[in-house]
Parts: structure tokens; sequence; C-alpha cells
């Protein structure tokens, strides 16, 4: 796994599933090397074999059960460490990482929606990171944070920001079929879930029109202006394993036809400084046009489950346009996007000590 090249780096949550999702990506990796495992408390000072219960689909890399997981403090031997905490654990530690000097790539939602801290999708907003400068003056930080977006709105704005650049989004009606492992594991019980669809995620409708302003948003001198647009949202729970399924109805400030948004969606051309890093797929965007799709089983895994696959785009007789999207929660939605993140980061130079 160790090359003498490669970056080392470190997963903070190692034994939660989006941290396993990280320690299966970052066993290849050919820019980073996993130098550091950690947890809770409950696990620091264990074997991670023995700390972790695996619970992703595939099997862990082989000897990583060998390795000892590390306590949250930021002695980490990494240069850029990837947070997988729950939100109030990564309130407290993430700034204090990014205060000792590590690049931080955050899953959680602490800081998504702090004025200073950039929200990432790499192909939509790479310029995002002009925010940083202002942040490290502000915080005095010699290292950094970014994090990455709610899982749910990774895809919507994907759709949404070629079709916002083109025709200006408004309105954004949208409910969501959210995967069970974006709960984490144990996640949601087989009694409440089988046979069911709960419609209530603590805190999820309140985070997408916030994020999905700031991901379209633009940033002029280190100042993020947030998008003008609102969102009305419903958020359910659905006996689905991997992939968040959302239908949206969208207004625009013009009035594209459906084949005005395809052709659009189509052209679309990621930033140039996402173009080419590892893990940034060769299609982000893939436009469906059967009947029955975009489905969770099926399209998740589109780009090794980088990629964003719409469709079902038809007119709204309330709105202008009506579409589904799908998207991998736990890789492009979390580990696989904080990776491409921590890419961009390398690429920008912000890894150079
Ligand atoms: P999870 O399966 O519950 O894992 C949580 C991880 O954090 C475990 O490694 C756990 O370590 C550690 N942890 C828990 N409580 C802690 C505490 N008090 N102090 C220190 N460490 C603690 O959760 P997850 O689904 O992987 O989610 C992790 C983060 O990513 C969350 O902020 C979540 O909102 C975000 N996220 C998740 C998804 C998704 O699809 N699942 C998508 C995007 C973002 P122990 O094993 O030692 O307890």
């Amino acid at each position: 796994m160790a090359s003498r090249n490669r970056i080392p780096v470190a997963i903070l949550g190692a034994t939660g599933a989006v941290g396993q999702r990280f320690v299966q990506l970052l066993a290849d990796h050919p820019w980073f090397e996993l130098a550091a495992l950690a947890a809770s408390e409950r696990s620091a000072g264990r074997a991670y074999g023995e700390a972790c219960k695996w619970v992703i689909p595939g099997d862990p890399p082989s000897h990583i059960g060998d390795h000892l997981v590390r306590a949250l403090v930021p002695d980490l031997p990494a240069r850029i460490v990837f947070s997988a905490v729950p939100a109030d654990v990564a309130r407290e530690i993430e700034p204090q990482f990014a205060q000792h000097g590590y690049l931080v790539c955050s899953n959680a939602s602490a800081f998504r929606n702090v004025a200073d801290v950039p929200l990432l999708i790499p192909e939509l907003n790479a310029d995002h990171l002009a925010m940083i400068e202002r942040q490290r003056e502000q915080r005095g930080w010699s290292g950094l944070l970014v994090t990455s977006p709610n899982c749910t709105i990774t895809g919507v704005a994907m759709a949404l920001k070629p079709l916002d650049d083109a025709f200006g989004v408004r309105k954004v009606f949208m409910t969501s079929m959210q995967a069970l492992s974006g709960a984490g594991y144990p996640g949601v019980s087989a009694l409440d879930i089988t046979d069911n669809v709960i419609p209530y995620i603590a805190g999820e409708e309140e985070k997408f029109q916030q994020e999905l302003q700031k991901l379209l948003g633009h940033v002029s001198e280190g100042t993020l202006m947030p998008a003008d647009l609102v969102v009305s949202a419903h958020a359910n729970r659905v006996p689905v394993l991997d992939g968040h399924t959302v239908s949206l109805s969208v207004g625009f400030e013009q009035h594209p036809t459906p084949d005005e948004a395809i052709d659009v969606l189509r052209a679309y051309r990621p930033a140039p400084a996402a173009i080419g890093l590892p893990s940034s797929p060769v299609h982000l965007i893939r436009v469906r046009t059967e009947p029955d799709r975009p489905q969770p089983r099926r399209d998740r895994d589109a780009e090794g489950g980088m990629g964003l696959s719409v469709g079902r785009i038809r007119p709204c007789p309330i709105l202008d346009l009506r579409m589904t999207t799908v998207i991998h929660n736990t890789l492009r939605g979390a580990a696989s996007g904080a990776i491409l993140n921590a890419e961009l980061l390398v690429a920008a130079g912000y890894a150079e000590v």
C-alpha cells in the first residue's frame, strides 16, 4: 500500500459506514497512502478488524484488520485527513486538525454552511477554493477545511448547475427517496423500514436549500454570494441499500423545453480544474431517456459511483420541468466525493509544505 511518493492521509471515523468506504477507496489510490485510522474512544487502541464491523459491499483490504485504531487527536502521521464522524464530533475536532496544519476534507454537516468554508463539488465549483485564503487569514490556520455536500443535494446540484448556468434556477420542489446506508450503521431498524417508507429524516430538509444556494453560488474576492433560489423539500427514507433518488420540479427565470434542458445537460463540461483527477468520472452526467430510468439499483454505480443519472425530463404543469435524479450516496455523496476534493486541493498546490 505504501509508496514514498504518495501523500499520507488519515481517516477520522474509519470504523463507520462512510469510513469503511474511505478505507476501501484509499487502499489503492495513486496519490494517497492510508497512514492512519482513527475513531472514537470505544475503538481507539484496538485492532481495526476487532473494532470495526464491516458492513459495506466487498471485503476489507487485506491486512487492514491488523492496523491500530488511533484516537481523534491531531497527532496523526498524515498531511490530509478525511473526516467521517458525526456532526457534533466534527464541530469540535475538525478545527483542531486545521489549526495543526492538516488539510481537512469533511463529510460531516458541521461546517457546510459556515461562510468561510468551501462546500465543494469540484466539477461544478472548483473556483470556490478562492475562499480558503480568507479562511486561513481569519482563523490563523496553517491547514484548511473543505466540506462535501449532503449526499442527497449532491445529485440535485449536479443536475441543476448546468441548467442554472443556462436558464437560471429559481424554484425547486423536491421529494427524496433516500437509501438506508445514508443513515450509517446500524441506522434505521429493520422493523421500521421493511415494507415501509418513513416520511421524515431529522434535520435533512433544512440542509437542502442552504447547501444548494451555496453550491450554485458565486465567489467574488473570496466571499460567497449564494444563488437566488428557493427549495421546498420532502425527505423520505426508503428500503433501498445504496443510491438516493430525487423527484424534482424546477422553475427557471427563462423557461426551457425538455429538449433544451437535455441538450444543455449533455453538453455540460466540468470545471477544467476537476478534469483528469484520479477520481473524476469520464462522463459526469448521464441523461436517461427510457421512461422508467434512472433507478437506484441500476444506475447508482454509473461511472464507479461518481456519475449522476438524470431522466424523466418532461414538462411540469406547475413549474417548468420535472425530472428524476439518482446518485450513489456513500460514493459520490460521501467518501469518493471527499477524495475528489482532496485531489483538487493537491492539484491546486495546497498539499505542498
Ligand atoms: P457511522 O456509521 O455512525 O460512523 C460514525 C463514525 O464516527 C465511527 O467511526 C465512530 O467510531 C465515530 N464516532 C461516533 N461517535 C463518536 C464520538 N462521540 N467521538 C468520536 N468518534 C465517534 O456514520 P456514517 O454514516 O459513516 O457517517 C459519518 C459522517 O458522514 C456523518 O457526519 C454523516 O452525516 C456523514 N455523511 C454520511 C453519508 C452516508 O451516506 N452515510 C453521506 C454523507 C455524509 P466508533 O466505531 O468507534 O464508534
